[in-house]
């Protein structure tokens, strides 16, 4: 039976007891169905990866209390995500698989035919620490506050990296990779900027213009939708640039 893993928000530390609000315990005795004396995985983002026993469980309060550090603290690649919010589903969808693919940071970015405004920050968080605990990092990406396009770029970090996704067409996004690697621009920090469902206007187009020195990639013939987009990039990133040269670690369960 595989360790469940849980992303809590409490400091670890040897012999602690953590309490898990009514929706967490929950999951672990409702809906996992363990019990007094099994055992789970804790992360905090902080502090590692720590084996704990279920001391106390009951329907809506479970406790547990941190055995053993089972793995030092990692970080994710310095590699933020700009997308323009999408539909429900399909942001949710977007959120699992960056979170996966190992994004740090998750940036709402408004465009000018960005079709949803609001953004549900609770619900993207709970979906980005889902996807971590699922995936076994031990990390949990930031998901920032939805910033119009203008002025993200306006406060554009200056040693951050910039690539733009853009379906009008730009460098082979091979290409554009290489010519960072060769560079000795070891893909951190980087960011990646994805449109749209409607495409970058004209008005984004100048904001970029006017904004800091990026990079825009072209990822062939065909017109992706966002979050296809998003998530391929991404994936030649990691792969070229990121952390896929690291194997995957050793189970800890
Ligand atoms: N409605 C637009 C397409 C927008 S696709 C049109 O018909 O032209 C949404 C976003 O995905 C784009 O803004 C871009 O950032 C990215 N994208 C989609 N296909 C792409 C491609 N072939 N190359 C680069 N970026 C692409």
């Amino acid at each position: 039976m595989t360790e469940p893993r849980l992303f809590v928000e409490d400091d670890l530390s040897a012999g602690a007891l953590v309490t898990l609000n009514r929706a967490r315990a929950h999951y672990l005795t409702g809906v996992l169905r363990r019990k007094a004396s099994d055992a789970a995985v804790l992360f905090n983002g902080r502090d590692g990866a720590w084996r704990a026993t279920l001391v106390d469980a009951g329907r809506a309060k479970a406790t547990l209390r941190l055995e053993a550090h089972i793995s030092p603290q990692t970080v994710s690649p310095d590699l933020w995500l700009l997308f323009a919010p999408i539909k429900h589903g399909r942001i949710d969808f977007l959120v699992e698989k960056a979170t996966e693919l190992g994004v740090r940071r998750l940036v709402p970015v408004l465009t000018r035919y960005t079709q949803v405004e609001r953004v549900n920050f609770e619900r993207l968080r709970a979906r980005a620490i889902e996807a971590a605990e699922q995936c076994e990092r031990l990390d949990v990406p930031e998901v920032a506050a939805p910033t119009e396009i203008g002025r993200a770029l306006d406060r554009w970090p200056a040693e951050r990296i910039l690539i733009v996704c853009d379906e009008a067409g730009g460098e082979p996004i091979a290409d554009a990779l290489a010519a960072l690697r060769a560079a000795g621009q070891g893909g951190e920090p980087l960011a990646l900027l994805v449109g749209p469902e409607g495409g970058l206007a004209e008005m984004d187009r100048r904001a970029l213009a006017a904004g800091p020195p990026h990079r825009r990639i072209s990822l062939g013939p065909r017109i992706l939708r966002a979050e296809t987009a998003a998530l391929a990039a991404l994936a030649c990133i990691q792969a070229a640039l990121g952390d896929w040269h690291t194997p995957p670690r050793a189970p800890s369960t």
